[in-house]
């Protein structure tokens, strides 16, 4: 049986820099995951090129955090996402500032910040095990133990960073509840957030075509942001978002030209009316939604269609009618909102203020944020302070 100084459970975003800050403050600390290889779900993120943080501001980052931001004001106050990036950079990795303030590496390569992380684990000395799942944690005599199905390993101050329970195919199976549970701390109520939507809708015709900047409206809810359709519904960060108010049977509008007003349209319509309509209006829309909108309309001069006829395509670009089924369940989603009660973490250090010396940081906790960068940034940081928390002693 081999003792730790210090224990992180749980290899994602949020357990590699609780190691790096653990190890920083010279612990002799050991990271385990179950996975081959390390940040196997961030590695998924911004389609595969990790969005690894979001260069926006305090406030940014509290709005982008639905489930309990606030919670974050004393960790971001001492690690937030300049911090992130400055990390990065010094360690020599260059990153770019995409839309909507989302961070990736230069090289567009999720592995080029999994290894900056990895890398940065073993330069500090900390121990890396991966292949190895954790069955049983326990506490005896002020040491924590834990149990793989062949090993023990003890430690004084353990760090919990197993995820939730979207994605399990990536590890994150909610193992880090049970943990919690275990040690007598409340679990919220877990529910799937930043869901893919289910529609009603010609998936075939329209599957694959990417919006930038639609607004979604459900009821007085708008929602102004990128729109993904795929073979089920909709995706892409506006979808994701909206899909906290459904329930199903509701009919999402979606404006697909919000900076034209439908004056403007019928201006611009006049103006090209002896276009063929399909030429005119993909230079609007991608080509195989003008398509879609337009129907047997799209190979007549704009001249020769009936007003009535107009009005009818424009109303649809201003408002297109989507009805909804449901969203995707919590294993589908891609963050989990509930998690470990967060009245029972001390937000300065992100200890258990159960049982001394037990940590949690990332996605276990009750804090759930929009994609974006949001989610990993809560991740980074909190770990980087779970690790850290040990300057305090
Ligand atoms: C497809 C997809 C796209 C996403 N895109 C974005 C995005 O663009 N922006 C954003 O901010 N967020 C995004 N997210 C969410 C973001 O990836 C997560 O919030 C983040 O990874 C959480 O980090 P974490 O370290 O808390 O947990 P995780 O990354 O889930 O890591 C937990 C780790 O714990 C390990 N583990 C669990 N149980 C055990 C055990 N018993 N023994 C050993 N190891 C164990 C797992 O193997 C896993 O590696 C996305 C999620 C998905 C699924």
């Amino acid at each position: 049986m081999k003792h730790f100084e210090t224990i992180v459970l749980g290899g994602g975003p949020a357990g590699m820099m609780a190691t790096i800050a653990s190890a920083y403050y010279g612990q002799e600390t050991l990271l385990i995951d179950k996975n081959r290889r390390l940040g196997k779900k961030l590695a998924g993120t911004g389609g595969g090129r990790c969005n690894v943080t979001n260069n926006g501001t305090l406030d940014d980052l509290i709005a982008n955090i639905p489930g309990n931001g606030r919670f974050l004001y004393s960790v971001f106050s001492q690690f937030d996402n300049h911090d992130i990036i400055r990390f990065f950079e010094e360690d020599g990795v260059e990153l770019k500032v995409e839309d909507h303030g989302r961070v990736f590496p230069k090289s567009d390569k999720s592995r080029t910040i999994i290894e900056a992380l990895e890398n940065k684990i073993r330069s500090l000395g900390a121990s890396i095990l991966t292949q190895t799942e954790i069955v049983s944690v326990k506490k005896k005599d002020e040491v924590f133990h834990l149990r793989s199905a062949d090993q023990e390993w003890t430690c004084q101050r353990l760090i919990v960073t197993t995820g939730g329970k979207s994605y399990p195919s990536t590890g994150s199976t909610g193992f880090g509840h049970d943990v919690a549970r275990h040690f007598k701390h409340h679990i919220t109520d877990l529910e799937a957030a930043e869901s893919p939507v289910l529609t009603d809708f010609p998936h075939k015709e329209l599957q694959g075509i990417s919006l930038d900047e639609v607004i979604l409206k459900l009821g007085k809810r708008e929602i102004r942001h990128d729109l993904l359709f795929t073979h089920f519904g909709l995706s892409g960060p506006a979808a994701l978002r909206m899909s906290s108010f459904i329930k199903g049977g509701e009919t999402i509008e979606v404006d697909l030209l919000p900076d034209r007003s439908k004056e403007e349209l019928v201006n611009l319509l006049e103006q090209n009316r002896d276009k063929q309509a399909k030429n005119f209006f993909k230079t609007l829309l991608p080509e195989r939604l003008a398509l879609f909108l337009l129907g047997n309309l799209a190979e007549f001069p704009i001249k020769q269609v009936p007003t009535k006829d107009w009005e009818h395509v424009l109303n649809k670009i201003k408002g297109l009618q989507i009805p909804v089924t449901g969203k995707m369940s919590l294993a589908k989603s891609f963050v989990t909102k509930g998690g470990v009660d967060l009245k029972e973490i001390n937000p300065k250090t992100l200890e258990s203020k159960l049982v001394p010396g037990l940590h949690f940081a990332g996605e276990v906790m009750d804090i759930n944020a929009h994609t974006g960068g949001f989610n990993i940034t809560s991740a980074l940081a909190s770990g980087w302070v779970a690790g850290s928390s040990i300057s305090y002693d």
